[in-house]
């Protein structure tokens, strides 16, 4: 209790260019386990489709503000932020209108430091920014690069997506080049994972072998549980807290914790 500066929140994107690989459920459901955790967590939805938005709970059709207008200056954070009611954290809520902001940035000063201008006003009121990407390359995912401490990438352990990795990988080591010094890779998170699969399980041995500690722990089982938790507004954390993928995001909040307080010493 020594250290009387307030702490700014730890940035962070939930990020890979593949589609489908649970980017949105691991963003959601780690959002509401930090919170389980005592942890003061905003979620922005940098998606226009929306899914992290209505996943918790808040109707994307409805928004009196969203991040498009965060991104070109008509909104601040604090006014476009809604709370997620079932989750226990605030969200930067996005819809379609998000898409508009890749054309609207273009002739803009400055145009991928748009979202990391507007994360340094409110970040000594969190512990955590969670940041769901889009699964794209795009100017958008650049603004959460460019705005994040470090990356944490949920992959399912099949035949190509140690290839696709690669090509995240010379992603974030060419932000933290060019744009954003203090961007680091955070952590592979194996998700949707089976272990009767044979295959998986080599993946996964291998992602081991090659990226060592920076894999994470936890793994998140396959679990119809988070599939359908989206359907009711609802974190699978909050949905069914005893289902094994809810159990299993609940450890991984421990986990990010822990390593952020292992990073700190
Ligand atoms: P996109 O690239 O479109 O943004 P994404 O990477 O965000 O997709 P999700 O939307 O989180 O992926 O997940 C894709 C689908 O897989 C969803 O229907 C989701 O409910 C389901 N899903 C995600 N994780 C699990 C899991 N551990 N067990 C079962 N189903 C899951
Ligand atoms: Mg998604």
């Amino acid at each position: 209790m020594t250290n009387q500066t307030p702490q700014t929140a730890r940035v962070f994107c939930i990020a890979n260019q593949k589609g489908g690989v649970g980017k949105t459920t691991t963003a959601i459901n780690l959002a509401a386990g930090l919170a389980k955790h005592k942890q003061r967590v905003l979620l922005i939805d940098l998606d226009p489709q929306g899914n992290a938005t209505m996943g918790s709970g808040i109707d994307k059709s409805t928004l009196a503000h969203n991040l498009y207008d965060v991104l070109i200056g008509e909104a601040s954070i604090k006014e476009a932020r809604v709370k997620s009611g079932s989750g226990g954290y605030d969200v930067l809520p996005a819809n379609r209108e998000l898409s508009g902001a890749e054309i609207d940035l273009v002739g803009m000063d400055q145009r991928e430091l748009q979202l990391k201008q507007a994360i340094d006003h409110i970040g000594t009121e969190y512990d955590f920014v969670l940041i769901d990407c889009p699964p794209t390359l795009s100017l958008l995912t650049l603004n959460g690069l460019a705005a994040a401490h470090g990356v944490i990438i949920p992959m399912q352990c099949e035949y190509f997506a140690l290839e696709g990795l690669s090509d995240l990988v010379n992603t974030i080591k060419r932000v933290h080049r060019n744009i954003n010094p203090e961007l680091s890779l955070i952590g592979l998170l194996r998700v949707m994972y089976d272990p009767r699969v044979t295959l998986q399980q080599q993946v996964s041995a291998q992602l081991e072998a090659h990226f060592g500690d920076k894999v994470f722990k936890s793994v998140v089982p396959r679990n119809v549980r988070l599939a359908e938790a989206p359907s009711h507004g609802m974190p699978g954390v909050i949905y069914d807290p005893s289902s094994r993928g809810a159990q299993a995001y609940i450890a991984f909040g421990a986990e990010v914790i822990e390593r952020v307080r292992a990073e700190k010493k």
